[in-house]
Order: structure tokens, then C-alpha cells, then sequence
């Protein structure tokens, strides 16, 4: 896969514009301690991919910056607004953080489109000309337009996960999250899903995503960020991080895809 780093805007210091800023969050689940201190501050434009053993915290993490678990402790703030306030208004924010996950989510009783238009025309009240335009973009984009009408059962793996990553680009987020996207694929459906999220990048998208596709982390990233036992364990460059992991932890899980 080519390598995609050097990009543009992360490289030059005076474009640099911290987008989410993630200080000493603490979540819970219980008495369980599931993440400890998280810091991290993700750029705009930027490609952070989160790796780590299973369990260690990473889908809490992405679910976090969205408000679908409360945390107990620490700040995140999104393009400067914290989103520990009391007052966070979490449908607006959702529309900013796009999120896609493992299994698609798509409502199985509408089709492709009624899927992707729900959001812009009922949460962002937007004008169905204009989404419909930018519907037909992305689709053809991914190679689905002619699959507008078909539902999700009619639909592979690897198309309906496209068509979910349509769906949250149609809200126009500022950022996406993936959490394991390509988890539930065939292996000949992988290739497709990480094409389009490796467009994204292309395009200054600034994304967190979780993922076990080696390959593809190193080609999209501009950081790594490694979790274990919810902890940051290493935050660094691909290629710092693929040859030369600083930590015990992460040559053992890298081994694993050796
Ligand atoms: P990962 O995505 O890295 O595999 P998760 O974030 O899903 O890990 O889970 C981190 C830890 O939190 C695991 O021990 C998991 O069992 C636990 N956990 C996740 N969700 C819940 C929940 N809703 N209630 C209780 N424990 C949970
Ligand atoms: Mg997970």
C-alpha cells in the first residue's frame, strides 16, 4: 500500500490546529478501571489509528468522544467546546464526529437511500436537492450509486459498510471515528472499505480509527497510538512504532501479526 504520510497539513507547524484534545480522561464501567488517563490531542487533518489487544479499551475510547458512554473523569474538548459540559448538545456533536462501526447499523427495513437521507433531513432539517446531489456524489464515489434502492440484506458486507461510511459523510462531520470496520468483512471485501477510508485521508479527512489491518495502519497513519489495559502505552510514528515499538507490550502484540 503507498505510503500516504506527508500529506500537507500535518507536516507544516503553522497549519497545525488541534481539533479534539483528549486530558487525563478516566472511564468506568463499575468498579472496572477500563480507561486511565488518556491523553491525546488529535490534529485537523490528521490520521490517528488506535492498536491494542483486545478488551484494552479502545471501542470505550471512540464511544467516549461521542457521547455514547459517560466518562468519570478528565476533559475532551472538540473544536475548542468541552464535551464534559453539562449543557453538551451530543446530537450536534454527533453530526460533527461521524462514527462507523463493526456492524454497519443500517436500518434494515429502508433502503440505501432512505438510510443515508435520514439524518441530513430530519436532524439537520437540510434541503433535499442539495442532499440528494451530495448523495449521488459519494455513492458513485464508492461505486454504489446503483444500489440506491436496494436494501441492507440485499447488500454484501463490504457494501453496506461503504454505504454506512456514506451515510456519516453525509452529515458533513469535521471528524470520523472507525472502530474495527472491516472486523465483520470476507478477507476479498477488506480491500474495498480501507480504499475509501484511504480517500478520506487523502482528502484531509481527520479520523481516529481502530483497526487490526497492519498494513493499512501504517500506510494511513500519522500516529499510532498503542493501548494496553487502557492505558496509553505509546504514542508514535508508524514507522517508529512498526520497527522499533519502545515497549515490551507492543513488540508482543506486533508478533502476533507477524
Ligand atoms: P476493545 O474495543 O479494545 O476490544 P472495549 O472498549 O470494547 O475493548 O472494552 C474494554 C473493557 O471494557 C473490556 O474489559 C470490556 O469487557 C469492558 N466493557 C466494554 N463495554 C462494557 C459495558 N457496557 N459494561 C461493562 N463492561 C464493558
Ligand atoms: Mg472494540
Amino acid at each position: 500500500m503507498p505510503d500516504l504520510r506527508g500529506r500537507g497539513l500535518t507536516g507544516c507547524a503553522k497549519d497545525k490546529q488541534v481539533l479534539l484534545e483528549i486530558q487525563g480522561l478516566h472511564k468506568r464501567f463499575g468498579e472496572m478501571s477500563v480507561l486511565e488517563d488518556i491523553t491525546l490531542t488529535v490534529e485537523k487533518g490528521e490520521v490517528v489509528v488506535v492498536l491494542g489487544p483486545s478488551g484494552c479499551g479502545k471501542s470505550t475510547l471512540l464511544r467516549c468522544l461521542n457521547g455514547l458512554e459517560p466518562i468519570q473523569g478528565g476533559d475532551i474538548r472538540f473544536a475548542g467546546k468541552s464535551l464534559t459540559d453539562k449543557n453538551v448538545n451530543w446530537q450536534e456533536v454527533r453530526q460533527q464526529i461521524g462514527m462507523v462501526f463493526q456492524n454497519y447499523e443500517l436500518f434494515p427495513h429502508m433502503t440505501v437511500m432512505e438510510n443515508i437521507l435520514l439524518g441530513p433531513l430530519q436532524v439537520q432539517k437540510r434541503q433535499k436537492e442539495e442532499v440528494l446531489k451530495q448523495v449521488q456524489e459519494l455513492l458513485d464515489r464508492v461505486g454504489l450509486l446503483d444500489r440506491k434502492d436496494s436494501y441492507p440484506r440485499q447488500l454484501s458486507g463490504g457494501q453496506k459498510q461503504r454505504i454506512a461510511i456514506v451515510r456519516a459523510l453525509c452529515m458533513n462531520p469535521q471528524m470520523m471515528l472507525f472502530d474495527e470496520v472491516t472486523a465483520s468483512l470476507d478477507p476479498e471485501m477488506v480491500r474495498e472499505v480501507l480504499d475509501v477510508i484511504v480517500g478520506l485521508a487523502k482528502q484531509g479527512m481527520t479520523m481516529m480509527i481502530v483497526t487490526h489491518e497492519m498494513g493499512f495502519a501504517k500506510a494511513v497513519a500519522d500516529r499510532i497510538v498503542f493501548i494496553d489495559s487502557g492505558k496509553i502505552c505509546e504514542i508514535a510514528e508508524p514507522d517508529e512504532f512498526f520497527i522499533r515499538p519502545q515497549t515490551e507490550r507492543a513488540q508482543q502484540f506486533l508478533n502476533i501479526f507477524q
